[in-house]
């Protein structure tokens, strides 16, 4: 089929979906987004936006990152550093101690409450490490798409005897079905790719659904506004509280404000990306390590600006993100775990060329196959 003809309904707009839109219409093709709540609304809105040069690597990803992690700097130069978030950053491991208070500084960040600091050594500097603001950039890719359309991807509907999908049928906010034509499809809904699959083709018994099980964990996050000037940093923590360890990390943004996140649970995937419960609990431990991290910038000084929680799409059978044809003209790109962010460019570069050419030349997915 020719690039002229081909209308492409992309699944999803999170920063996987938004990528693939962005890079498909680099190629001159007709882009819909189909999105359930909002560009942004799960993950990809509330997300850390930390991005490393060579933390996947011996990792079936490895190549994905490493191809990422340059396209972002192009995009921070496209549209403007500022306007995305963007800048590198120096990423610290930090261990606190409130019982032991030994009271080390940490170069370069003298908001951090130096008393109980009882070790920090570097991670990464600002050739290898970086920062993006995931929802700001997600909101500029999808920009590039001919249309969002705000609805639910129910089904597929295919033409004539060859499978080959003529439109997507979705559920708008108004409950009324909205009828998207194309001449294909890519699933990129995130924690929700692999329920979708099993549902596009419950019927269809070329496709085997297991193959595409991406399951979604959730995970709270805070931002603050700090009432001081911060470095720009990234911090992987390990607050020593008595006897409970915990690991929250945290994001100093360039607006000012400080981005941290916690573990996940396993609390159940909602319908929509916008139904996501908030453990009040738990985003109040969040505001607890982050005055043990710097009571005088992150205490009750610091404005609250969001408490939120989402959930990171893992693949369940391979571990590792998925971006492959599921079938003639329908294709699926998912599973990015704790690295969707990083890696979000360089998956809609690689889909793009997969859907054009047929194969993917920008970096090696050979393993990122169900
Ligand atoms: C707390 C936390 C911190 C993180 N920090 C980082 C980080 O620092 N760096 C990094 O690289 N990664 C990070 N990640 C991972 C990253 O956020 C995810 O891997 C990435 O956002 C996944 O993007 P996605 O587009 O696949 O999915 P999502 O962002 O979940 O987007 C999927 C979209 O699909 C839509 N959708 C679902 N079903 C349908 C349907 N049937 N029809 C239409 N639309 C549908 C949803 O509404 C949603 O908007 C973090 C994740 C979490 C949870």
């Amino acid at each position: 089929m020719d690039t002229a003809s081909r209308q492409v309904v992309v699944i999803g707009g999170g920063i996987v979906g938004s990528s693939t839109a962005y890079f498909l219409k680099k190629r001159g093709i007709n882009v819909t987004i189909l999105e359930g709540s909002s560009i942004a609304a799960g993950a990809s809105g509330k997300a850390g936006g930390l991005l490393a040069y060579d933390w996947t690597e011996g990792q079936p990803s490895e190549s994905l990152t490493k191809v990422s992690y340059k396209l972002h700097q192009e995009l921070a130069k496209t549209f403007g550093a500022e306007s995305i978030g963007y800048r590198p950053v120096t990423t610290v491991s930090l261990a606190i101690d409130t019982v032991s208070n030994r009271g080390k500084k940490v170069p370069g960040a003298e908001w951090i409450n130096n008393k109980s600091v009882s070790q920090s050594s570097k991670l990464g500097d600002e050739r290898t490490t970086a920062q993006v603001h995931p929802r700001l950039l997600t909101q500029k890719l999808a920009e590039s798409a001919d249309k969002i359309i705000y609805a639910q991807a129910e089904r597929i509907e295919t033409s004539g005897s060859d499978g080959k999908p003529s439109a997507v049928l979705a559920k708008g906010k108004d409950g009324n079905e909205v009828k998207v034509d194309c001449t294909d499809v890519v699933v990129a809904a995130g924690p929700w790719s692999g329920q979708l699959v099993k549902k596009l083709f419950k019927n269809d018994s070329s496709v085997d659904s297991s193959d595409y099980s991406i399951v979604g964990s959730r995970a709270h996050s805070i931002v603050l506004k700090s009432s001081q000037p911060l470095s720009a940093m990234a911090c992987f923590t390990s607050i020593r509280t008595g006897k409970n360890t915990t690991e929250p990390e945290l994001y100093c943004r360039p607006d000012g404000t400080g981005y941290l996140c916690g573990p996940t649970d396993d609390a159940p995937l909602p319908e929509r990306a916008d139904q996501v419960d908030i453990n009040t609990k738990a985003i109040a431990k969040l505001k607890a390590e982050a005055i043990l991290i710097s009571p005088e910038a992150l205490g009750e000084k610091a404005e609250v600006v969001a408490e939120q929680a989402c959930f990171l799409p893992i693949s369940r059978s391979t571990g590792s993100p998925i971006l492959s044809e599921l079938k003639e003209n329908v294709f699926f790109a998912a599973g990015h775990s704790c690295w969707g962010i990083l890696q979000g460019p360089a998956t809609g570069l690689a889909m793009s060329e997969l859907i054009l050419d047929g194969k993917v030349s920008c970096c090696d997915v050979s393993e990122l196959t169900p």
